[in-house]
């Protein structure tokens, strides 16, 4: 084994424990052990297969409390929040137990035969995790690739590692074979890099910065190998004058404060109809400062930490300069705690145009409808957003106008694990979760049957 790595509790920054930091030639040997695994995994009757990734669940479900502490302490996650991230990788795995039996071809006309199409499962599949949601977005990967029959290898950010190491332990305790979910940790450079290279891990899913996960399909295209990637995002809260103003205003700071900002969907710029903007910015200075950033751990939390003291480096260097509206409010002590902030920003400026994945909104006006698109419109990326108005056909053509993967209207809601989520533009590439997901698992093998001899 080669070196370590220490993971720190980021509410108090302090050590917790210390987690291996795989060379190439370890991460090789776990290719090759879910490789092997693959051969059996994929002949494993359908039926059994679900009443494992069942059995799965379950145990997930008897472990969420643990799972949630796992995540405070690790991550800084509000407890509400941790719970809600292990029911989720439950509710991933249930959702596609259903798929195992469920994997149909079809049968197409022909002459002369019969021609049928198969769903593959391709091989070992490579997950490549971020630190802001390490148990969801590894469940979105692992759910439905398992399910299809693949065996996985799943990185977990370096920070973040704990509950994804916890999850492998629960994924034996329920029965899944060994070798067929195998946690890899240390740095993107070298496991994840190997994934990358390796030719028995046949497809990528990657969750985390649009840089890397450029670099990442440019590596990727070598071997012609398909890559899910879910990317940045520079989402639009859009609120126009006929909508519901006291809601708005009283849910904006959790469209983007959730997770401390640290949230790919993050509504981190709020357009509001000049009109009623005064207004809004008044009752949405209440709103804010009455966020309770507190200790992740106690039941009233609703906004911890940031992850590390350089990622709170970072965040503060947006609001070097920046025109601050109103704050606000952080608990003193240890920890890489940050308040909420609210910006006034003009359209070139970077705290409106970069991701900042902190706690820091930008507000901007906006006069009329085509000026909200054309604002929304105006980034690279294209993940999530809300829009709210009370005017149901102009619900109907801002959603359609705006380039985004996932909105909502008059909420702030993003992710159900049965219906589709990714990114348009630089957000990303492929779709995660939903009816579809298996799609990104599975080949489509079509066969041709000869009954004339
Ligand atoms: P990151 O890109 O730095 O790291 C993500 C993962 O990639 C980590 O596990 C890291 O170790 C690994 N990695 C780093 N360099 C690598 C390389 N050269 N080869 C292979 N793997 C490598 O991102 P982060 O800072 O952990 O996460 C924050 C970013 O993730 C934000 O941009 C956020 O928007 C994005 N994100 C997107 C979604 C989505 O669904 N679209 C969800 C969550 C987070």
């Amino acid at each position: 084994m080669g070196s370590t790595f220490t993971v720190i509790n980021p509410s108090t920054a302090t050590a917790i424990r210390e987690v291996p930091r795989h060379s190439v030639e370890e991460v090789d040997a776990i290719i090759a052990k879910a490789a092997r695994a693959f051969e059996t995994w994929r002949t494993v009757a359908p039926g059994d297969r679900a009443r494992l990734l069942r059995r799965f669940a379950a145990v997930v479900d008897e472990h969420n409390e643990e799972l949630a502490r796992l995540e405070v302490e690790n991550s800084g996650h509000t407890i509400g929040n941790a719970r809600w991230e292990a029911g989720n990788v439950r509710d991933v795995l249930n959702y596609y137990s259903a798929a195992p039996e469920r994997l149909f071809g079809r049968q197409i006309p022909v002459a002369n035969g019969l021609d049928v199409t198969f769903k593959e499962p391709l091989g070992v599949i490579g997950i490549i995790v971020p630190w802001n949601f390490p148990m969801p977005i590894a469940g979105w990967g692992f759910g439905p690739a398992l399910a299809a029959g693949n065996t996985v290898v799943l990185k977990p950010a370096e920070i973040t590692p704990l509950t994804a190491l916890r999850l492998g332990e629960l994924a034996l305790e329920a029965g899944i074979p060994e070798g067929v979910f195998n946690i890899v940790t240390g740095s993107g450079s070298v496991v994840g890099e190997r994934f990358v290279t390796h030719p028995l891990v046949r497809k990528l899913v990657f969750t985390g910065s649009t840089d890397v996960g450029k670099g990442i399909m440019r590596g990727a295209a070598d071997q012609v190998k398909p890559v899910t990637l879910e990317l940045g995002g520079k989402s639009a809260n859009i609120i126009f004058a006929d909508s519901d103003l006291e809601r708005a205003a009283a849910t904006a700071p959790y469209g983007v404060f959730d997770n401390a900002g640290q949230d790919c969907c993050a509504r981190s710029r709020i357009l509001v109809q000049a009109s009623v903007f005064d207004r809004f910015m008044e009752r949405f200075e209440v709103a804010v400062k009455g966020v309770r950033v507190e200790d992740p751990s106690l039941d009233t939390s609703e906004m911890g930490p940031l992850i590390t003291r350089a990622h709170h480096e970072h965040v503060a260097s947006f609001l070097d300069g920046a025109n601050v509206a109103f704050r606000g409010v952080k608990p003193e002590g240890p920890g890489f705690w940050m308040e909420p902030h609210v910006l006034i920003a003009e359209s070139n400026d970077r705290c409106f145009t970069e991701e900042i994945f902190g706690p820091v909104v930008s507000v901007m006006r906006f006069e009329d409808e085509a000026d909200a698109i054309r604002i929304a419109n105006d980034s690279i990326y294209g993940l999530s957003g809300s829009i709210w108005t009370n005017d149901l056909g102009r619900a109907v053509r801002v959603a359609r106008a705006v380039e985004s993967g996932n909105l909502s209207v008059n909420s702030h809601s993003s992710v159900r694990y049965w219906t589709p989520f990714g990114g348009y533009k630089q957000s990303g590439l492929g779709r995660e979760l939903g009816p579809d997901a298996l799609d990104a698992f599975t080949e489509t093998k079509n066969v041709f049957f000869d009954t004339q001899h």
